[in-house]
């Protein structure tokens, strides 16, 4: 009994004690420096340190085993398309499906439709206009930046990279062509670097005829989307190109 008394009463002083030691540190310099660090590592789990801006070769993603089917809207043209913007971390990590709060709204970026049409095409089957792989794409990637872009912001800020970095006609300007040709992966990647500046990653994909051939370019770039930035990592693996690869007309 007595025993009892002494513990529950040692207990009820501790609790005490905290409460005034909490009481007073929160006027303290230390509560506030406690509580900086507590809020910059809650935000900082979704945050990023930079962005992939990876752009696709049509002919490469259609003349495989799975096929493609072309969105309702027509053909796209024979141009490289977006695949997507992606927040990347430092250490060659990523961040997925950060607010579910936030869905894909078409009517937020009514504007740009016509472009995204023509510039981030939907290839997938079956067949569909295109908002499947945009939802994919802002859902998955975009609400991991939304703290930078909304999601205006993040489609427009694509579609602005895409003119930056045209990569077809730096392709072309060093006479690599699509046209069922191989061309040499390290001549692909100098050509790309001459052209914006920066070193791209490349990676490659198989027809069904087992070639390997020009799949999707990464390039890096600043947390504000805009800005071509020297890549802090590359994607793991090794891109599964081999030395030279097939670059197929669409
Ligand atoms: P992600 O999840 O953003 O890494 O992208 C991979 C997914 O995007 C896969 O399900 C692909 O099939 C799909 N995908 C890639 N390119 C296209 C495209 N042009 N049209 C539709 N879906 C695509």
């Amino acid at each position: 009994m007595g025993t009892k008394f002494n513990r529950s009463v040692l207990i009820k002083l501790l609790l005490l004690q905290c409460l005034s030691v909490l009481s007073e540190a929160q006027d303290s310099d230390f509560f506030y420096f406690v509580q900086q660090v507590t809020d910059t590592s809650m935000s900082e789990a979704q945050d990023f340190d930079f962005f992939y801006f990876v752009q696709q070769w049509p002919g490469s993603y259609c003349d495989t085993s799975q096929s493609c089917c072309y969105p309702t809207t027509g053909k796209p043209p024979s141009d490289f398309g977006i695949h997507g913007l992606w927040p990347n971390y430092k250490n060659g990590s990523y961040p997925s499906y950060c607010d579910p709060d936030n869905p894909y709204d078409e009517s937020e970026i009514s504007d740009l439709i016509s472009s995204m049409q023509e510039n981030w095409a939907s290839l997938s089957c079956p067949s569909n206009n295109g908002s499947t792989f945009w939802s994919h794409e802002w859902e998955k990637h975009g609400t991991c930046s939304e703290s930078v872009l909304d999601q205006h912001g993040y489609f427009q800020a694509a579609l602005k990279l895409k003119s930056k970095v045209d990569l077809l006609q730096i392709l072309q300007s060093a006479g690599i062509n699509p046209d069922g040709r191989n061309y040499t992966v390290s001549v692909i990647a100098s050509a790309i670097r001459d052209g914006i500046g920066y070193t791209p990653w490349i990676a490659c994909n198989v027809d069904v005829a087992g070639n390997r051939q020009l799949y999707e370019v990464y390039v890096c770039v600043d947390t504000s989307g805009s800005s071509l930035i020297e890549c802090p990592v590359f994607p793991q693996g090794d891109g599964k190109c081999t030395s030279s690869v097939e670059f197929p007309a669409f």
